[in-house]
């Protein structure tokens, strides 16, 4: 009986962790806070996804002080593409991301999924269909592979070291001393932050969600480890509807989108043709000020 019941209480700890394994670890506690009082509707519904377009349409949001973090923003990340987000330093980009998987609501506007707005609908039917990257991967007590299964907790091995691979992270698991038994965390081995980020990958990617958010911050990883995870993302990102905040201008040049932001608006969008072309534009700007996209600089921090 014993037995019996072991898996299945992992499992209830895994959907209890899940909440948190989407979430930064500066943000954690703040969200778990908020569960109590951020219910769904009475007549809430699953969502219901298809192509899984996003659309912002006027969205205000403050994190509670006096001052508007989003002042009115919308935009559409289309279904299967690539949309990402630019804009200095505290443009509210990563604002607009956690917004998505509804870890805070809109003051003003609303969010829709494929004409659904996402206030309508069962909190966990919409979380099921996103996998987020955030901007400080976060991993808990346990092994490599409890890591990766936060993703999914019915995920088999299989399916885990499938994700692995693919975020390029298999490799350097194998050489940890216990393999995917490997423990991390307080009490086990520590991985490097390129390590981590490919880690926090994996684990979207066994997801298997048609939603992808990344909020990428690459600025701290060696070259090559840089490189490493680069890969990893563009193979998270085929086929999904991607929502890309990008460190470097080099990795969102072939965005489908680009949305510029500033002080919570929405100052341009268009590919990257067209707003480099565009010879006032802060995209034009942040272009030109950090050399070129294609030098790879950073565009914020
Ligand atoms: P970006 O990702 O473009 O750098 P953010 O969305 O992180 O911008 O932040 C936008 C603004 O909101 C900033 O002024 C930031 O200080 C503020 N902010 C971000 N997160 C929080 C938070 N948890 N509590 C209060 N203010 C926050
Ligand atoms: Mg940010």
């Amino acid at each position: 009986l014993l037995l019996a019941y072991e898996p299945a209480r992992r499992l209830a700890r895994l959907q209890v962790n899940l909440e948190r394994a989407v979430v930064n670890a500066r943000m954690i506690y703040e969200i778990l806070d908020m569960q109590s009082h951020q219910r769904d509707k009475p007549d809430a519904k699953p969502l219901k996804v298809s192509e899984a377009r996003i659309e912002f349409r006027d969205v205000a949001f403050s994190y509670g002080d006096n001052e508007q973090t989003l002042k009115g923003l919308s935009f559409v990340a289309e279904g299967g593409k690539t949309t990402a987000l630019v804009g200095p330093s505290g443009a509210g980009k990563s604002t607009v991301i956690t917004l998505v998987p509804r870890f805070y609501d809109p003051a003003a506007g609303s969010i829709l999924i494929d004409g659904q707005d996402i206030a309508d609908v069962t909190k966990q039917s919409l979380r099921q269909h996103i996998a987020y990257v955030s901007q400080q991967p976060y991993l808990f007590e346990g092994t490599i592979r409890d890591n990766i299964r936060y993703g999914r907790p019915d995920a088999s091995d299989a399916e885990i070291e499938e994700a692995a691979r693919l975020a390029y992270a298999h490799d350097f698991i194998l050489a940890q001393p216990q393999g995917y038994d490997t423990p991390v965390g307080e009490n086990g081995v520590t991985l490097s932050g390129g390590q981590r980020q490919r880690l926090s990958i994996a684990r979207a990617l066994v997801r298997n969600a048609p939603i992808l958010l990344l909020d990428e911050a690459t600025s701290a990883l060696d070259t090559e480890s840089e490189a490493a995870v680069q890969k990893a993302l563009d193979e998270a990102m085929t086929g999904r509807t991607v929502v890309v905040i990008a460190h470097r201008l080099s990795t969102i040049i072939g965005a489908d989108k680009i949305i510029v932001m500033q002080d919570g608006m929405v100052v341009e969008e268009g590919t990257h043709e067209s707003l480099a072309q565009h010879p006032g534009g802060l995209y034009a700007r942040l272009n030109n000020l950090q050399g070129n996209a294609s030098a790879g600089e950073t565009v914020e921090d």
